[in-house]
C-alpha cells in the first residue's frame, strides 16, 4: 500500500516537474513539504517523533518507488534512511523531540557531511575541527560533495573533537543552519548526472552550536556510530540500484517491441532476445539478493560485509544493465528525451558514493 501511495504521489507531484528540477539542479522546499504531508518522510521513525512507526522495509519501498517512477534525484531517501536514523539511534530524548518531528514534515531537510576535499575514502583523515568553548562547540572546516547541501538545514557534521586521537577523536555534531552564523554553502557542484539532486561544498567558519548538539553521550563516538550506520546506507544504495535496473529493463522491453529494423521489431532479433533474457535473469538474481538483505537487516541488522557486497555488486550490475539497455535503444538511447539516457548518467555515481566499490571489496576481503 505504501509503495502504491508513493508511486501515485511521485507520478502526480514530482514527475511532471522533474525537468524543471533537473534544470534548476535542485528541488524546491514545497516538494519536501508535500512529501512530508503525504507520509513519505521519516516512515521508519516512531510515531511519537512524528514518523510513521515503520522499519527499513518502508524506507526501501519509498526508495524503490523513486527509482521505478524515475524520480531518483529527490533526496528524501537519504534524509529518511540515513540522516534521521543517526538522531533516532544516538540522539537524546530532547534531541529526538526537537528534530525528528520537523524532519517528518519536511521543515528540516537533512544532510550528512563526512567527505572533505582531503578526506573521502579515508574518513579518518577528516580535518573539520569542533572545539569546546564553554557550553558551545566552535566548528571550523570545509566539506564537499554533500547531497542536499543547497537545501539542507539540519546537517550532521563529522568533526574531530580530539585530533590527537584519530578515529577515537571523531564526533558527530548536528548543525541547524538556520540558527547559526559562519555557515556558508559553496557552489552547487556541476555533475554529469543526478542533476536534480543538489551536491555542495559547505564551509564552517567559527560556527557555534550548543554542546547539546553532540550525538551520543560523550565525544569520540563518531567513528563507531558511522560504522554502525553505514550498512543501512549501503543497503539503500542497493535499493536505488535494483529499482533503476527494473525500470531500465521495463522501458527497454517496451522500446524493442515498438522499434523496427529490417522489417521487424528489434525484439525479434535473437541477439535482442538473448541479451534481454540474460539481463532479466541478472535482474532477478539481484532482486532476490536485495530482498534477502532487507529481510536480514530488519531481523537483526545486516552485517557490514554483506552490506558491502550488496552495494558493490548491485551498483556494478546497475551500470552494466543500464549500458546494455542503452545499446538496445541505438542512437535514441543517447538522446536526453529518452529515459534510458538519464539513467545512464545517473547510474554512474552509484559505484562511487557511500564508500567506493573498491573500498567495499577491501571490507569484504577483510572477512576472508
Ligand atoms: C554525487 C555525490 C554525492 C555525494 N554525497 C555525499 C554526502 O551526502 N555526504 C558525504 O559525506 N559524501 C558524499 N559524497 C562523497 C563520496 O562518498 C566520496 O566521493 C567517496 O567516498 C570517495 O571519496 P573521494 O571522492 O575522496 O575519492 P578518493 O578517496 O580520493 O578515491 C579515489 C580512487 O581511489 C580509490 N581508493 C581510495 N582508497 C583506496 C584503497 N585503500 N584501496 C583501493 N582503492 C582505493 C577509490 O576507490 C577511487 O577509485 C558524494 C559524492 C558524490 C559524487
Amino acid at each position: 500500500m505504501l509503495y502504491d501511495m508513493a508511486v501515485r504521489f511521485l507520478e502526480a507531484e514530482i514527475a511532471p516537474r522533474y525537468e524543471e528540477f533537473e534544470k534548476a539542479e535542485k528541488f524546491d522546499r514545497e516538494s519536501w513539504l508535500k512529501a512530508g504531508a503525504n507520509g513519505l518522510l521519516c516512515a521508519s521513525m516512531p510515531e511519537k517523533y512524528g514518523g510513521s512507526g515503520g522499519t527499513y522495509a518502508h524506507e526501501s519501498v519509498i526508495a524503490e518507488a523513486l527509482g521505478h517512477v524515475g524520480t531518483d534525484g529527490f533526496g528524501i531517501a537519504l534524509h529518511n534512511a540515513i540522516v534521521a536514523p543517526y538522531i533516532l539511534h544516538y540522539g537524546s530524548e530532547e534531541q529526538k523531540r526537537k528534530w525528528l518531528p520537523r524532519m517528518a514534515t519536511g521543515e528540516l531537510i537533512g544532510a550528512i557531511a563526512m567527505t572533505e576535499p582531503g578526506a573521502g575514502s579515508d574518513l579518518q583523515g577528516v580535518k573539520t575541527r569542533a572545539e569546546k568553548d564553554g557550553n558551545q562547540y566552535r566548528i571550523n572546516g570545509s566539506k564537499t560533495f554533500i547531497t542536499n547541501g543547497q537545501l539542507a538545514n539540519l546537517i550532521i557534521v563529522v568533526t574531530k573533537t580530539d585530533p590527537e586521537k584519530g578515529a577515537k577523536g571523531t564526533s558527530l555534531i548536528v548543525v541547524e543552519t538556520d540558527e547559526v552564523e559562519g555557515f556558508e554553502r559553496g557552489r552547487n557542484l556541476d555533475k554529469i548526472g543526478l542533476k536534480s539532486n543538489d551536491t555542495s561544498e559547505l564551509f564552517f567558519n567559527d560556527v557555534r552550536v550548543p554542546t547539546a548538539n553532540l550525538l551520543g553521550s560523550e565525544e569520540g563516538q563518531g567513528f563507531v556510530q558511522l560504522m554502525q550506520q553505514l550498512p543501512q546506507e549501503r543497503l539503500l544504495i542497493g535499493a536505488q540500484a535494483i529499482s533503476m535496473i527494473e525500470r531500465a529493463l521495463a522501458v527497454t522491453i517496451d522500446y524493442v517491441k515498438e522499434r523496427k529494423a529490417f522489417g521487424k521489431p528489434i525484439l525479434d532479433f535473437q541477439n535482442t532476445q538473448f541479451k534481454l533474457a540474460e539481463l532479466k535473469t541478472e535482474a532477478t538474481v539481484g532482486r532476490v539478493f536485495y530482498d534477502n538483505c532487507v529481510a536480514r537487516h530488519i531481523e537483526s541488522g545486516l552485517d557490514p560485509v554483506t552490506a558491502s557486497m550488496a552495494k558493490y555488486w548491485l551498483t556494478d550490475l546497475q551500470c552494466k544493465i543500464v549500458d546494455e539497455c542503452l545499446q538496445l535503444h541505438g542512437g535514441y538511447g543517447y538522446m536526453n528525451e529518452y529515459p534510458i539516457a538519464r539513467m545512464y548518467r545517473d547510474a554512474r555515481v552509484q559505484k562511487i558514493y557511500g564508500g567506493t566499490n573498491e573500498i567495499m571489496k577491501l571490507l569484504i576481503a577483510r572477512s576472508l
